[in-house]
């Protein structure tokens, strides 16, 4: 009899044994599916050795596993990352899988799915609802539960819209073809410095070992046709790519990008997809016939047939980093596989992170420097303007030579770029009678108003309500006003200074597809857009040669807060944003609105000085032993009742481990007390870079009875304090 120990896809269970029906084969890697009491759950069959070698379960209580997926086995080096992504972030190796195995997108390729798409016959009886429905469509097409999510109608609505004629079935199969990329489509003529540097890229490619190669070139300096020409020699070689890209917001510009370069698209893999995209963009990927797969994070696990270079671009980006479910930091896990698979792992950016630049001084990542802008093309001019000395008009947040500023470029017929990294009209609405401020029933958090769509948001739950005409505490009337800036307020200003100017915001409420963001790029790249006002979203990626000001509008907001990266952030940010002005033969101009100009970090913006900025930026981490020379780990208890997780983080608090260099804050309330009607407490671990973290935490909270009302969650090396 053949057994078989199966990594199952739930988070709630280790590996477990099943037969292997007569006459079936089952080796190391295959994808499975089993009985789980009365379910069927997929899985993977693991080494019996792993996850400390459970007992194995007796002949007589196996079950029979019920089929073997007809899928590629999964590789052993992705084994390996599993397990260890697992054991770093203290996530549960099934929660792991589940981003090697995402929904069911390694079901059977061949069976047809039934989308629905319009047909164009508006039927008989058109209700409100159809109306926006059918609109919301479009030309788009998809399942009925992916329609009516795009829609926001219910299925029932969709049904109806199929049955009543207007949306018809399309049969839709998910092996249908992937097209070839070719290196020698379109190679692009390189300076001597990009050549040079493309030349290591490339040698690094055909060594096929693994390394790390920080690929750091000032913005503009065409660091992507750079690490394309690395992408060129997987491909020659018959290989796989990734790249991966720190925004949704970001593919679509970039595959047009590819395919000029390599004559078609690559395969994108992102949230977004369609299931039967995905699907197709699964089987692709582990078959090997995706060359050149650009996404986000998730990409990052799929069972690629045979990898040969990744590359992460905007490597400093912290949204590589996962807040939810597993908390790990795709950059960190994509060296990972990079060294469990053998193959070169190129991070790229203008501005990398501390930790990837103290990698290079310990002399285990290869530094390849750009230091020149593409075509001649200069850096921007950066100037401070000091808010204390020259503040904006009361009730108004652009300062007079920053107004002075865009007027001129309106006058050249130039573009212009405002930067406020705050979404919605207003942070903060008060009551100007009771001082009563409008916070979010879910969590320790003020409702931003969205002035374009009439309503109070919340940033951290999806809250949303419409604006209260009356103060909800002292019933006033027409009491509440809108407190500080956000990008709509900016634009408003700019509407009022500047009736005639054609102006863009964009933040993800506004770019919240790949279609809106090309629709944007086409509209700036054609001269109909004259101030675009934009939040983070704008601040990389993007090439407009005809835009020549940024204007920065607070530049300190990133530095309150007290988060230990706030100064690289600001630095990191600003000098992006920085990047978007004078790409193209007129030189660029940036103004920064700031208070604090003597701040540490405003100085060496101004001045250029990033290397300055770095080492004074290392010496205080250091001297903190704060990331990258100390580590953190959090631990967040939450529960609905605060009771349970107040008593929790206390008896956690009470049997904490004490150890040499181990330092532990709280039990205490964590600065976002309460989120999604979840009351939380925060403990924080801080130890030296050698100190191992995981294994005292594993012990620590093994020595704790959990209610099944308390959810704890782990953030090993944390980006985010709240
Ligand atoms: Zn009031
Ligand atoms: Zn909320």
């Amino acid at each position: 009899m053949t057994r078989a120990r199966v990594l199952l896809l739930t988070a709630a269970l280790g590996p477990l044994d099943y037969r292997v029906p007569h006459g079936s084969e089952a080796p190391l890697g295959s994808v499975v599916v089993a009985p789980l009491g009365p379910r069927r759950m997929g899985g993977v069959v693991w080494e019996e050795a792993s996850f400390g070698a459970p007992d194995p379960v007796g002949d007589n209580r196996l079950r029979n596993l019920y089929e073997i997926v007809d899928v590629p086995p999964i590789r052993a080096p992705l084994r390996r990352l599993v397990e260890w992504t697992s054991d770093y972030y203290l996530a549960p190796p099934g929660a792991v899988l589940r981003m090697v195995l995402p929904g069911a997108a390694f079901a059977d390729a061949r069976r047809p799915i039934v989308e629905y798409r319009a047909t164009g016959e508006l039927p008989a009886r058109m209700t409100p609802q159809r109306i926006v429905a059918l609109e919301r469509i479009g030309a788009r097409q998809g399942m009925v539960r992916e329609l009516a999510a795009l829609a926001e109608v219910s299925e029932a609505v969709i049904r109806g819209l199929v049955q009543a004629g207007a949306l018809e079935a399309v049969e839709v199969s998910a092996d249908a073809p992937c097209p070839e990329p070719d290196p020698a489509f379109a190679p692009p003529g390189l300076s001597d410095e990009q050549a040079a540097a493309a030349g290591q890229l490339r040698d690094a490619v055909a060594a096929a070992r693994f390394e790390t190669l920080l690929l750091d070139g000032v913005t503009g300096s065409g660091k992507t046709e750079v690490y394309m020409e690395a992408i060129a020699a997987a491909v020659e070689a018959g290989k796989q790519t990734l790249v991966l890209l720190p925004e949704i917001a970001l593919t679509e510009p970039m595959l047009t990008r590819f395919a000029a370069r390599f004559g078609c698209e690559p395969v994108p893999w992102h949230s977004g997809l369609r299931s039967t995209e995905r699907r197709r963009a699964w089987h692709a990927i582990a078959s090997g016939e995706a060359k050149i797969v650009v996404g986000a994070r998730s990409a990052l696990f799929l069972p690629y047939a045979d990898l040969g270079l990744i590359v992460v671009d905007e490597a400093h980006e912290t949204s590589f980093k996962q807040e939810d479910g597993v908390h790990y930091h795709a950059r960190d896990v994509a060296v990972m596989r990079g060294s469990f698979e053998g193959l070169p792992v190129i991070l790229a950016s203008a501005t990398p992170a501390l930790e990837s630049l103290a990698q290079v001084e310990a002399g285990r990542y290869r530094h390849i420097v750009l230091p020149a802008r593409y075509g001649g093309a200069t850096l921007p001019d950066l100037a401070a303007i000091d808010m204390r000395r020259d503040p904006p008009d009361r009730g108004r947040w652009l300062a007079p030579p920053l107004v002075d500023a865009l007027a001129g470029r309106l006058g050249k017929g130039e573009q212009s770029l405002l930067f406020l990294n705050r979404r919605g009209f207003a942070p903060l609405t008060l009551c100007r009678t009771c001082g009563h401020r409008i916070q979010c029933p879910n969590c320790t958090a003020w409702m931003v108003e969205h002035r374009l769509v009439h309503r109070l948001a919340c940033h951290h739950c999806g809250h949303v309500m419409p604006p209260p005409r009356l103060c909800p505490e002292c019933e006033d009337e027409d009491s509440l006003v809108a407190c500080g800036p956000g990008v709509e307020r900016v634009a408003d200003e700019v509407k009022l200074r500047f009736p005639d100017a054609r102006t863009a915001i964009v933040t993800s409420d506004t770019l919240w597809s790949p279609a809106k963001a090309a629709e944007f790029v086409d509209a700036v790249e054609g001269g109909l857009v004259d101030i675009i006002i934009g939040t983070q979203l704008v601040t990389k990626g993007y090439h407009f040669p005809n835009l020549t000001l940024v204007g920065v509008v607070d530049a300190d907001l990133g530095l309150d807060g007290g988060d230990l990266r706030a100064s690289e952030r600001t630095f990191q940010q600003i000098a992006q944003v920085a990047g978007r002005a004078g790409r193209g033969v007129k030189p660029g101009e940036v103004l920064i609105q700031t208070r604090v100009p003597e701040a540490p970090v405003m100085s060496a913006l101004v001045a250029g000085d990033r290397d300055g900025f770095y080492a004074a930026e290392a010496a205080a981490r250091k001297q903190a032993g704060a990331p990258p020379y100390g580590r953190f780990a959090a631990l967040v208890i939450s529960s609905e009742d605060i009771e349970v997780a107040r008593g929790v983080a206390q008896r956690l608090g009470q049997k904490a481990p004490a150890a040499d260099g181990l330092a532990i804050y709280g039990p205490a309330p964590a600065p976002l007390a309460m989120l999604r009607g979840r009351h939380r407490f925060r403990l924080l671990l801080h130890a030296p870079r050698s100190f191992d973290l995981q294994g005292t935490i594993r012990d620590w909270i093994a020595r704790i009875d959990w209610p099944a009302k308390a959810r704890l969650a782990i953030d090993v090396d944390p980006y985010s304090f709240v």
